[in-house]
């Protein structure tokens, strides 16, 4: 029987689903991750701070809060055409998703042409657009989508009822009214949430059932483990318990059957073991480049060697336009998409070969 999408779940069902044994529970996710999704390919982002620092909000986990003495280098709003510059780079190196994040409690009107040129002129290179600036008016979503803004990004973070501990100067209700009017401008939604900010197993249920009862599914959930930045609240919180960890990724999966599970931040402190049970149990998206924002990620190379040992290939959207990657042929099935259709490539690129054989050592 087709696995049946919901949008009703109550807490106590989630954490069952959660705490089931190991095994079950990454059987019934990798289950319906076939269902549903290559299990062989992960979509790629990259994301590119295009303002950085000097947030007003309190968030605490965050290094870019003004509140906080992080050593941050702060950055005003990048132009058009550095980012654009940004983006032809991502493209070439695998990326099919580009994602610009600024650091701002909301868009000001007076950024918004900038901005929207911005996601005309990375569309107009093929790659799909991702935006995260804080909180959006329905106008604001309305600019974006007809600029031809394909998703955005606004993390709900944790459950409602462990939100005020973690951040006061916006409500859960904000994150929920801007996640609606980015939905009723029929932009994709991306929307997830942090592990490791002090929150019980509950807050971790009650951040699922959240995502998993909006009136449509995120189309993108990443899950992120906390970085811990020194000078932020946050710093001295115990790390994730790994296996605790894979069970949030696991049961988003469940929850969400249709959603691109993204294991997001956090992945430098992940082991390649680690990151492969991930994907076992269900993530098939990661953000590729080394930096994120403003803390640090696996180098490109680290992910292409990892996707070759799993024989993982990166996803290629539809309509995503790829031909001049470097990196995405598969390393492992040397396929190509051109045009819209997966080709068979003649080898396995030189410089991949000898990766492989330098991670072999
Ligand atoms: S997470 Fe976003 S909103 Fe919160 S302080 Fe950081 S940049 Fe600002």
């Amino acid at each position: 029987m087709p696995t049946e999408i919901r949008n009703n779940w109550t807490r106590e069902e989630v954490l069952a689903i959660m705490k089931k044994p190991m095994n079950d529970l990454l059987f019934e996710a990798q289950t319906i991750h076939r269902e549903f999704h290559d299990p062989n390919a992960v979509q790629i982002s990259q994301l590119l701070s295009i303002k950085t620092g000097t947030c007003p909000e309190d968030c605490t986990y965050c290094p870019q809060s003004i509140r906080y003495n992080t050593d941050l280098d702060a950055e005003s709003l990048m132009e058009v055409n550095a980012v654009i510059d940004q983006a032809k780079a991502a493209k070439k190196s695998g990326a099919s998703r580009f994602c610009m994040g600024a650091a701002w409690r909301s868009p000001k009107d007076r950024d918004m042409p900038k901005l929207m040129e911005m996601v005309k002129q990375v569309r107009g290179l093929g790659m799909e657009t991702c935006m995260t600036l804080g909180m959006l008016t329905p106008d604001q979503a309305s600019h974006f989508a007809e600029a031809g803004l394909d998703y955005y990004n606004h993390n709900l973070d944790t459950s409602e009822e462990h939100y005020d501990k973690i951040i006061t100067t916006r409500t859960y209700q904000d994150r929920l009214n801007t996640i609606e009017n980015v939905q009723n401008a029929n932009i994709k939604v991306c929307s997830g949430g942090i592990v490791g900010l002090g929150e019980e197993d509950g807050d971790r249920a009650g951040l699922l059932m959240q995502l998993a009862n909006l009136k449509q599914h995120p189309e993108s959930v990443p899950i992120n483990q906390l970085v811990r930045v020194k000078g932020t609240p946050l710093f001295d919180e115990e790390p994730v318990d790994k296996f605790d960890f894979i069970r949030v990724i696991a049961t988003a999966r469940i929850l969400m059957p249709k959603a691109a599970v993204r294991l997001s931040a956090g992945r430098e402190e992940m082991s390649e073991e680690m990151q492969a049970m991930a994907f076992f149990a269900g993530a098939n998206s990661i953000f590729y480049g080394e930096k994120l924002l403003t803390t640090s990620n696996p180098s490109e190379n680290d992910d292409m060697a990892l996707m070759q040992k799993l024989g993982i290939k990166p996803l290629i959207p539809e309509g995503v336009d790829v031909s001049e990657a470097e990196h995405n042929p598969c390393p492992i099935h040397g396929i190509k998409q051109e045009h819209g259709v997966r080709q068979e490539i003649e080898s396995i690129p030189v410089e991949l070969q000898e990766l492989s054989e330098a991670k072999a050592v």
